[in-house]
């Protein structure tokens, strides 16, 4: 049971690895088209950048299903963790960064704020080239820094 939560957990922490790595490559990278409209917002609820959604629902659905059919196996614990992932980046990224859902809106906890702010840095840069902070849910320790300056005044 250890073996399979460390799992879960690894491969949580191995997902933000890859959500920097395919958002500085492939994002901004050949598959700008569908990242754009995150950068220069268009009409209409949903984004052509949620596409990415789908792409990592789609292996942790496989894996979770793969991994039930007789008994648990390492692999549902893989699907898991991207899962919990994904859960972690919607509700971080849409919900507490861009707003899409009216939840948490006053929260002033230090590490929200940090991350805010550093995401704020990363859609400062409108074009594919140039960004910085391609990062989720780790942030750089300067915006920690900064945030919890201001939160002392
Ligand atoms: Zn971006
Ligand atoms: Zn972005
Ligand atoms: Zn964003």
């Amino acid at each position: 049971m250890i073996l399979f939560a460390l799992i879960t957990i690894v491969t949580f922490l191995f997902m933000e690895f890859m959500s920097w790595f395919t958002h500085k490559y492939v994002m901004h990278g050949f598959l700008w088209v569908l990242h754009e409209d995150h950068h220069v917002p268009q009409k209409g609820t949903f984004e052509k950048n949620d596409a990415f959604f789908l792409m990592f629902a789609i292996p942790s659905s496989l894996l979770m299903i793969f991994g039930s059919i007789n008994a648990l196996d390492y692999r549902f614990f893989i699907g898991l963790g991207i899962l919990l992932y994904g859960i972690a980046y919607f509700l971080v990224h849409e919900v507490l960064i861009h707003q899409r859902l009216p939840w948490f809106k006053r929260t002033n906890n230090v590490y929200f704020r940090a991350i805010r702010k550093a995401h704020k840095v990363h859609h400062k840069h409108l074009q594919k080239e140039e960004g910085e902070c391609f990062g989720m849910l780790l942030v750089p320790m300067k915006y920690f820094k900064e945030a919890s300056k201001s939160a002392k005044k």
